[in-house]
């Protein structure tokens, strides 16, 4: 539906290539980022203290992609763009999950600064990735550009004079617009997985407090009585993902129609954003992710996870403001520009969990 004209420019001209797409491009170039490989060593809910075979922040992202992909394609949209999205949409997260996002966040505003993981992400497609002689960047389309800073939130363009580029009036295809509600059927239902199998989440109370897996759990107990806990389970939640997506390509695809939009500039122009989950859904969706936050990522048990990503993340962020010469020279070279609070905050946002945690050990021992 859209037309990819103008979304698939990019800041510095290039020939067009001779059998791949401009999004099939960008899929690419993210995935050969450096810090599309960093995800791997990053914590999504659980850290590696937990298992190696619960989710990371790369296998997340490999989920929303897939999900993304079947979503794009059922609605006729372009899902060479929602599938690039998809896999650039947690580049910009730092170690630690949301605990470190929460205490790098916490630490720049004692400067007046705050981090942003979507306004990260942009900086490191633009800026931090170093590929091509001839620019910085990975040189993505502004569609892809434009999707990493507006999938989950619109930005006021007062606020935010620098992406004037990137039509902050107005919405983002809907391939862009899928994006956030796919990540959210990915990590609810892979949250209640992994919630499951390090014993956190209980699987009567789950049962009892959300509505969305119980609907599906109770036919599934009958249907496989015979059938261990674990397997019965996934047969849940592999229809509960499915009813999610069954519910949001509905439900985009009714209010697409609605709003009579047949253009991306119908679709920019919308009251409201289209991509959605029907009312009923939203309301099922809501309650299981406050059973989420309630027993397992506000659980006492995650705690000292939370704990020490805010220590480390805290105790490195001061070192190295207040004395930059820690820093290696790439980073401390662009202190006169940048200011030392931002250049420490991408420093520490680009580090895996395991390479923050190295350097913590080894500050401590000098200290010491
Ligand atoms: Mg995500």
């Amino acid at each position: 539906m859209p037309d990819t004209g103008a979304l698939a420019e990019r800041a510095h001209p290039e020939p067009p290539h001779p059998y791949r797409l401009p999004f099939e491009r960008d899929r690419a170039r993210i995935i050969h980022a450096r810090a599309f490989r960093r995800l791997a060593g990053k914590t999504q809910v659980f850290t590696h203290r937990y298992s190696d075979h619960f989710r990371s922040r790369l296998t997340h992202t490999m989920e929303v992609a897939q999900i993304a992909r079947t979503v794009a394609r059922t609605l006729g949209l372009n899902d060479d763009l929602a599938e690039s999205l998809a896999l650039v949409h947690d580049i910009g997260h730092p170690p630690f999950g949301h605990a470190g996002e929460r205490a790098l966040d916490e630490a720049l505003r004692e400067f007046g600064l705050r981090f942003d993981h979507n306004l990260h992400a942009l900086r490191i497609v633009e800026h931090f990735e170093s590929r091509y002689a001839e620019f910085r960047g990975l040189n993505l389309t502004l569609g892809v550009r434009e999707g990493i800073i507006k999938h989950s939130r619109d930005y006021s363009a007062v606020e935010h004079p620098e992406l004037a580029e990137y039509f902050l009036d107005l919405r983002p295809p809907l391939e862009a617009q899928l994006i956030d509600l796919v990540d959210e059927i990915a990590y609810l239902t892979a949250d209640l997985d992994d919630g499951f199998e390090a014993e956190i989440l209980s699987l009567n109370e789950t049962r009892a407090g959300v509505r969305l897996f119980e609907e599906f759990y109770a036919p599934m107990r009958i249907r496989y009585a015979g059938s261990v806990e674990k397997l019965v389970v996934n047969e849940a939640l592999k229809r509960v993902l499915n009813a999610l997506v069954d519910d949001l390509i509905a439900e985009t695809g009714h209010r697409v129609e609605r709003a009579g939009a047949t253009t991306l500039e119908d679709i920019r122009h919308a009251r409201e954003r289209l991509a959605a989950f029907s009312p009923a859904m939203e309301e099922l969706r809501m309650e299981a992710k406050r059973y989420l936050y309630v027993h397992l990522y506000n659980s006492p048990e995650l705690a000292y996870d939370h704990d020490e990503a805010e220590q480390v993340i805290t105790t490195l962020f001061r070192a190295w403001v207040s004395d930059p010469a820690l820093l290696p020279a790439s980073h401390a070279a662009q202190i006169d520009d940048t200011g030392a609070p931002r250049v420490v905050a991408d420093y520490i946002a680009g580090m895996t969990d395991q390479y923050i945690l190295n350097q913590y050990e080894a500050w401590i021992s000098r200290k010491g």
